[in-house]
């Protein structure tokens, strides 16, 4: 009888170490998400807390930092707090350093922060805007790729995941430099991944449909635009940014373990091809 109880609460306690690691599959993991005080970047950041990694987010305002830290604090999440322009070098090395001496190493990066200008026809675009935007939404990721490197390496590895979209692949009208440099980002993640294949980091993208979120709601809140995505949406609804916060952690997990130098899309279905 005893022999049978011992027997069944040893069975139990296996479960539960079973569960939570299932649960928690990025413990002990450092992730960096830029952007992340709201939309998709904050939205990723829960993911990948939830799933067991202390999450540094960031964004350029410090009282956008403040409420995300309280927010995700508030869910029982791991998390440290920065303002970090991503478009600024002194602000990109004290993302790491400030990561590095508070947390230990990095293991993951989400370089989700970009910018967006509309401008009605691309050929009336500068040069000052090429520069802008390039240097925001590839330039930089690159840069803040190439700084933790050394750190993931140091950790046997890691994880990195840009943020294109689906303009990406298919340019939208207004949008056609911000849509260049989100084509731009899936060529990156192609070039990089080879490269740090020998370093066990591996390196893709996800490319999100049209999410609910302030940075799109030029898109959304026009009726007769919105009527047009729609109309290309299978599911006919635009996206929650925890619909893709959830395939950003995925890729960031073992389960994605044999994937690298490709790009998710997650659009409810427009077909995604170049
Ligand atoms: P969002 O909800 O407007 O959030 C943008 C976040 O980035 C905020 O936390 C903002 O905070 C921060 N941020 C803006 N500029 C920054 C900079 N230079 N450096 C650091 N942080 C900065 O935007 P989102 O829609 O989630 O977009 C996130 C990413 O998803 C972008 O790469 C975007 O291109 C991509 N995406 C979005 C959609 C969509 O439909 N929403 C679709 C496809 C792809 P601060 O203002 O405090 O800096």
């Amino acid at each position: 009888m005893l022999k049978a109880v011992t027997r069944s609460l040893w069975l139990k306690s296996v479960a539960g170490i079973r569960m939570m690691s299932h649960h928690s599959p990025l413990s002990g993991k450092v992730a960096i998400v830029t952007g992340s005080t709201d939309g998709i970047g904050l939205a990723a950041a829960e993911a990948l807390g939830r799933r067991g990694a202390h999450v540094v987010v960031s964004s350029r305002r410090q009282t956008n930092v403040d409420k995300a830290v309280s927010l995700l604090r508030s869910k029982n999440i791991k998390v440290t707090g920065t303002t970090c322009d991503v478009g600024n070098a002194e602000d990109r090395e004290k993302l790491i350093n400030m990561t590095v001496e508070q947390c230990g190493g990095v293991d993951i990066l989400v370089n989700n922060a970009a910018m967006i200008q509309y401008i009605e026809n691309i050929l009336d675009s500068t040069e000052d805007v090429w520069d802008k935007i390039f240097g925001v939404n590839v330039k930089s990721q690159f840069l803040l790729t190439k700084l933790v490197v050394p750190y993931m390496e140091k950790r046997g590895g890691g994880s990195v995941v840009f943020v294109s979209s689906v303009a990406g692949y298919m340019p939208i009208q207004g949008l056609g430099v911000y849509s260049v440099s989100k084509t731009a980002l899936l060529g990156l993640t192609r070039a990089l991944a080879p490269d740090l294949a020998h370093s066990n980091i591996r390196v893709n993208s996800v490319a999100p449909g049209l999410i609910k979120t302030p940075f799109s709601s030029m898109l959304w809140e026009n009726e007769n635009l919105l009527n047009g995505f729609l109309k290309l949406i299978n599911m006919k609804r635009i996206g929650k940014p925890e619909e893709i916060g959830g395939v950003i952690a995925f890729l960031c997990t073992d389960e994605a373990s044999y994937v690298t130098g490709e790009t998710f899309s997650a659009t409810g279905g427009i077909s995604c091809k170049l």
